[in-house]
């Protein structure tokens, strides 16, 4: 409690110092070293030009530097683009068994609270760096996420830039609340919706209630089956797929694709889903389509390894089984060069935990650490169309900065301590540079 009330405190001085300068005012930035988000090698001793909510210019360390300007030094760090991450949900408090798992989330918190959770899971998100997300649905929140990003946008609260999918869609047994007795009506964790009218009619309700992305759950309940495999139950049909794709792709919007692997997964990709989530065990000839469709893979490696049943169990079997097949996945996508973005699955796992623990994990299974930060700079920007504008530090570009004391490419877990953060020009964190 004091710890977040330290916190708030900090958000809430610099911040506020910010906007007291104006919106046009010059602020330079002195950058030790500067890794840009798309250039293969870091850059020394750069100065980085920010005014109002973009970026002006950035330039070598012996350019004129205007008397007025505000100067933040930070020539002792590492400068980096705000991270992106690509897969949260700021609606989920954690599914830890103790504290009754996922339904709990649903049954025991209303609707005030869950938005007191997203609103603490946006500033600390935030704090850590994170200066955009895309949040894949709210489990039973409704629209909140396109309220919080609001008051995000509105000044009211601190946090991310949002890119939100509201409610997400399954089909009929194809989602959580379930196992509760039939007379019972139990809310449910997603809109569910059976046949391509009522598909199409959802993605149209989602996208006019401000939904900038539709996320779809392609597979649900997994298990291991004699052979020891992994296998998922498929849902909704290739031709519900198809309706929820055309109808977004026709409002310029991208579909998400929560897919495990096996059937479901193969009815993502030949039903045009833009990004596949989770991918925990894609065939050869899977990530081949991906390859040639051009299909983002969204991989959450971490939650993964996070509350493994008893290993003598069904449930301990398929815990261990998930994260070994998204290992051997990743490694196979990495080499075969897919569109890899940076996803934690925050919320599925506690936000008090660290939302940078992915990185050291992709690092660890293949990926060099300047991809690692790429798929959490640039490469996420340019899934969310938004290349240019976020996920790099470059001219023109929203000024979304942060900086390290290390250097994350000799040790990418330097990315767990980012000490600065700016939003849209505005200092959240500074706990590096003099001001
Ligand atoms: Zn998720």
């Amino acid at each position: 409690m004091r710890k977040a009330m330290k916190l708030l405190a900090i958000l809430s001085c610099c911040a506020g110092s910010a906007y007291a300068q104006g919106p046009a005012a010059l602020t330079v930035i002195r950058a030790g070293s500067l890794i840009d988000g798309q250039a293969d090698t870091a850059k020394k001793d750069q100065l980085i030009f920010v005014r109002g909510k973009r970026i002006e210019k950035v330039t070598g360390s012996g350019t004129e530097i205007p008397a007025d300007a505000r100067m933040i030094d930070l020539s002792s760090a590492t400068v980096l683009p705000g991270l992106i991450d690509s897969h949260t949900h700021i609606f989920l408090w954690g599914e830890d068994p103790a504290l009754g798992g996922y339904d709990a989330n649903l049954l025991k918190a209303g609707i005030a609270l869950r938005a007191a959770r997203a609103t603490y899971a946006v500033k600390r998100s935030l704090e850590q760096g994170f200066t955009t997300l895309r949040d894949v649905e709210t489990e039973g929140a409704g629209y909140g996420d396109v309220e919080i990003k609001q008051a995000i946008e509105e000044g009211t609260i601190p946090g991310p830039r949002l890119f939100v999918s509201t409610r997400g869609i399954s089909s009929t047994g194809g989602y959580n609340l379930e196992g509760y007795a039939p007379e019972i009506t139990v809310p449910k964790g997603v809109q569910i919706v059976d046949g391509p009218v009522e598909a199409r009619k959802a993605v149209r309700e989602q996208l006019d209630h401000g939904a900038d992305w539709i996320k779809i759950y392609v597979t649900h309940r997994s298990w291991v089956d004699r052979e020891g495999r992994l296998v998922s139950q498929p849902t909704l049909t290739l031709e519900e797929i198809k309706a929820i794709t055309d109808e977004a792709h026709g409002w310029g919007k991208k579909v998400a694709c929560h897919a495990y692997n096996g059937i479901g997964l193969q009815r993502g990709l030949d039903g045009g889903c833009d990004s596949i989530e989770h991918g925990l065990d894609m065939a050869d000839a899977q990530i081949e389509q991906m390859a040639r469709q051009g299909t983002w893979y969204c991989p959450t490696l971490s939650v993964y390894y996070d509350d493994w049943s008893p290993m003598d169990t069904p449930e301990g079997k398929r815990d261990r089984a998930r994260a070994a097949v998204h290992e051997f996945t990743f490694r196979k996508a990495v080499k075969a060069r897919l569109k890899i973005v940076y996803g934690t699955d925050m919320g599925g796992i506690p936000w008090q935990q660290s939302e940078t623990q992915d990185f050291p994990r992709m690092v660890e299974f293949g990926m060099a650490p300047m991809d690692a930060i790429r798929a959490a700079t640039s490469r996420a920007a340019e899934m969310l169309d938004e290349k240019g504008e976020l996920g790099v530090v470059a001219p023109g570009a929203f000024a979304d900065i942060i900086a390290v004391s290390g250097d994350p490419l000799k040790e990418i877990a330097e990315l767990g301590n980012v000490k600065f953060v700016m939003k849209d020009g505005v200092v959240y964190r500074n706990q590096i540079a003099a001001r």
